[in-house]
């Protein structure tokens, strides 16, 4: 079981996060960045969500001290912050984060997807299939059987492939057409399907291209839908395995 560790001096996000992680992944904890600093060359941990606002050492001291320490330099580390505001994620990424998650944390599949995404990276062969938790939340396939049985959770599935599919051609057509009210119209939906399946990275990426449609930001948009569109040619498979295997039992 990959580890994950987590800096975090507010005890009641600690114990959020635990919750949240802990059916996928062990987790070890550091209430500030001292006590991580200590730990982390022994945690042997995979990936480290780092709090910004921490007592005495801030998140960006604990991330630039990790960076020094030859046996932790090359550890991904996810910035996990309430100061939510827009360019944020490039001024984390700028200053050497490997990713960005915002507090609170209402959507557990953007936090997961997070960390797949950083686990995914760490393998050996890239373009080999995704890791067997990296399409998905797990979490969220448990929820859905327990509120309707597993023909339920096969359907909502489904659901989401064939419509997910749809969008995102719509949404590139639209990004042909120059028509940034389009985009948004096209992502919107996948945000809350892809939610209710736990397909977090296709959920993130939708809401990120669909926030900067919304702000005119048209640049990036191009590689983005492109983006979306490979990781659900990833994903969309494994999803109709686990349909198949869910309709099998
Ligand atoms: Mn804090």
């Amino acid at each position: 079981m990959k580890k994950i560790a987590v800096v975090e001096d507010n005890p009641d996000n600690r114990l959020l996060v635990r919750v949240i992680l802990e059916p996928l992944y062990e987790v070890c904890e550091y209430e500030n960045g001292r006590s991580a600093l200590e730990g982390l060359p022994r945690e042997k941990a995979d990936v480290v969500l780092l709090d910004i606002s921490l007592p005495e050492m801030d998140g960006m001291e604990v991330l630039g001290r990790i960076r020094a320490t030859p046996e932790l330099r090359g550890l991904p580390v996810i910035a996990l912050t309430a100061h939510a505001m827009a360019g944020d994620r490039d001024k984390y990424l700028g200053l050497g984060f490997d990713d960005y998650v915002t507090k609170p944390i209402v959507d557990e599949s953007v936090l997961l997807g997070a960390i797949q995404r950083k686990l995914a990276a760490g393998q050996p062969a890239p373009d080999a299939a995704p890791q067997e938790t990296g399409f998905m939340n797990s979490s969220a396939l448990e929820r859905l059987r327990r509120l309707g049985g597993d023909s339920f959770a096969a359907e909502m599935i489904r659901l989401f492939l064939d419509y997910t599919a749809q969008k995102i051609v719509q949404g590139r057509q639209a990004h042909a057409a120059g028509d940034l009210a389009g985009i948004q119209k096209a992502m919107h939906p996948i945000n809350s399907s892809a939610g209710n399946v736990g397909a977090g990275q296709i959920q993130e990426l939708a809401a990120r291209i669909e926030d900067l449609a919304k702000k005119q930001q048209g640049e990036s948009l191009g590689a983005l839908l492109a983006e979306i569109d490979n990781a659900f040619a990833l994903a969309a498979p494994r999803f109709e395995q686990l349909r198949q295997s869910l309709l099998n039992q």
